[in-house]
């Protein structure tokens, strides 16, 4: 699950689109499975914003350290602002949704989908059929 997540994938079913519409833009389901994004929890996108922190204050931390460790002693500390500030708003950018996938994965493995929401799940799947 963990593997499907990391390639923007849901975790439950491995459908590439998950519940997302667009980059940005969630719906409430995967359309191939029925997964709920929210699983009826309140909260649900503090783990992902959680996963987000993480690897950007990570990745940031580290890109600085190297940048400054490489630089050293004239470090171009505007340049390296710059520059990193730059990226950093990439990576908060392309990493976004896959923090969702990875938080819904972890939530997954935690908290195993009972039989009510699977089938609440197929329910919701079977509604769409014509
Ligand atoms: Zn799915």
């Amino acid at each position: 699950m963990i593997f499907r997540s990391l390639l923007r994938r849901c975790p439950r079913c491995g459908d590439r689109h998950a519940w997302f519409q667009t980059w940005f833009k969630q719906g409430d389901r995967c359309l191939a499975c029925g997964l709920q994004r929210t699983r009826n929890t309140e909260g649900q996108e503090l783990g992902s914003m959680t996963i987000a922190l993480v690897v950007n204050i990570c990745w940031l931390v580290a890109a600085s350290g190297i940048a400054i460790g490489l630089t050293v002693p004239d470090v171009p500390v505007l340049t390296l602002f710059v520059v990193l500030a730059t990226a950093e708003v990439l990576v908060a950018v392309l990493t976004w949704p896959i923090t969702h996938t990875v938080w819904m994965a972890i939530d997954l493995r935690v908290r195993p989908m009972g039989f009510a929401e699977i089938d609440e799940a197929a329910a919701w799947l079977n509604s769409l059929a014509p």
